[in-house]
């Protein structure tokens, strides 16, 4: 059975023993699950995620000094050290597990402690990315929402907190997106962050329909930039496509492409964007590619004394590249 993901009151976590999700209704500060997987029983303490935030709030202000001049890695396009460009699932969780365990094992104050803390960010926000690409939602917030668990330095807890409003957002749980957005530590002054959450804002303005809010939410263009910024700028096509200014869809779709494109295709893909501009590059790389195929195979003509061909090939071509330019 499948739990209601919108039902902002429900808990996600990965089961502590086989890392399946498992989910509860809090009760009494507290949450009791069952894994149907492999029926480990837990029962996890909750406090409230406001509390929690305000709890956040004054660890960072204590932390303060000690971190001063040891800025924490927000950059979540940075991996850490000895990962694969493309990590399995397989390997994210080994690691994770292994963070998790060097974690609990630590002085709150040990010096290694920030770079493990982010290595457990890093592979759970990269664990959740590779569920929200299968289109596999349950997993993606029991990894985001076990993630939030593991986090206690605000900019982090901002960065989880603010990927699980995207997804609720996404998945239509405006609610949810809400609650989540509202438990993000405030006075964060993190570009990162900043980034992450416009995108939560926009993701959540799209569920309600409201596409110029979208573009509000994202706010200007060149803030937008990071390891979000491809799903940024999908969210922005996205958004100038549902208010039918297609010429502006078109142009942010080609400076979103340029860089990042794989990235910028796969979260436009992932996130069901801007259908229509999307089928409309498609069909232009198609006829572009059908263009040159022909004048290929009739270069050996152009080559001949066929004059004619040789003109008729050009004007063919000529006309094809005004075709497919005002597609
Ligand atoms: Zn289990």
């Amino acid at each position: 059975m499948e739990p209601d993901l919108r039902d902002p009151d429900l808990r996600v976590f990965e089961c502590a023993r086989c890392s399946e999700p498992v989910w509860a209704t809090p009760a009494g500060g507290a949450v009791e699950v069952r894994c149907g997987y492999c029926g480990h029983e837990d029962r996890r303490e909750l406090p409230p995620l406001t509390s929690q935030a305000a709890e956040a709030g004054s660890a960072y202000r204590g932390a303060l000094s000690r971190e001063v001049g040891r800025p924490r890695t927000v950059d979540l396009s940075i991996s850490p050290k000895g990962y694969p460009a493309r990590p399995t699932k397989e390997l994210l969780r080994e690691k994770l597990a292994a963070a998790r365990a060097r974690l609990a094992a630590l002085e709150p104050d040990d010096a290694e402690r920030p770079a493990v803390e982010y290595e457990a960010l890093w592979a759970a926000a990269t664990l959740a990315s590779t569920f929200v690409m299968a289109k596999d939602p349950l997993r993606a917030r029991a990894a985001l929402e076990s993630a939030l668990a593991d986090q206690h330095a605000p900019v982090y807890r901002a960065l989880v907190l603010a990927r699980l409003a995207r997804l609720a957002a996404h998945g239509g749980a405006e609610d949810l997106a809400e609650r989540w957005l509202a438990a993000i530590p405030p006075g964060l002054r993190v570009p990162e962050i900043a980034v992450d959450v416009r995108i939560a804002r926009a993701m959540l303005a799209r569920a309600r329909g409201d596409a110029p809010a979208m573009l509000d939410a994202l706010g200007p263009e060149d803030a937008l930039f990071g390891a979000s910024r491809p799903v940024a700028m999908a969210l922005l096509v996205d958004a100038h496509e549902r208010r039918g200014d297609i010429r502006a869809a078109r142009a942010a779709y080609r400076r979103g492409s340029r860089g990042a494109a794989m990235r910028f295709a796969g979260a436009l893909a992932t996130f069901d964007l801007a259908p229509r501009t999307r089928a409309r590059t498609a069909r232009v790389g198609f006829l572009a590619l059908g263009l040159v195929a022909f004048i290929l195979t009739s270069l050996p003509l152009l080559a001949t004394n066929h004059v004619l061909a040789a003109l008729a090939v050009i004007v063919v071509g000529a006309l094809g590249a005004v075709v497919v330019r005002s597609l």
